[in-house]
């Protein structure tokens, strides 16, 4: 099903920032956005099952995030626009934040 976002600029940043070629990153461009899903209630409060990241770095260096409930672009309300799996980049887990690009696995503190 075809992923439709709130906006083409959060679109560019969501899926514009990595270059993959076989399931390695070959480049980065950041900041980044990505929408992952889990269990973050210090972040939601419970409320809502995906949260929404700006990503200030490259991902080896596990670089600061910033946590958004609002597009910087539209003004859409995120959790109410993304519902769907299909946008879903990455996993809250006990040990911090995975991020899923290709065949490989970042974790993010
Ligand atoms: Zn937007």
């Amino acid at each position: 099903m075809k992923k439709r976002y709130c906006c083409e600029r959060f679109e560019s940043y969501v899926e514009d920032s990595l270059e993959v070629l076989e399931g390695q990153i070959v480049a980065e461009h950041f900041p980044s956005i990505k929408i992952v899903k889990g269990v973050a209630d210090k972040f939601n409060n419970g409320k809502n099952l995906y949260s929404f990241l700006i990503i200030c770095g490259f991902i080896k260096d596990n670089p600061p995030t910033i946590v958004i409930a609002f597009c910087p672009f539209c003004g859409k309300n995120l959790f109410k626009y993304y519902k769907d799996d299909k946008y879903v980049q990455g996993t809250w887990t006990d040990v911090g934040l995975q991020l899923y690009y290709g065949n490989t696995v970042y974790n993010v503190k």
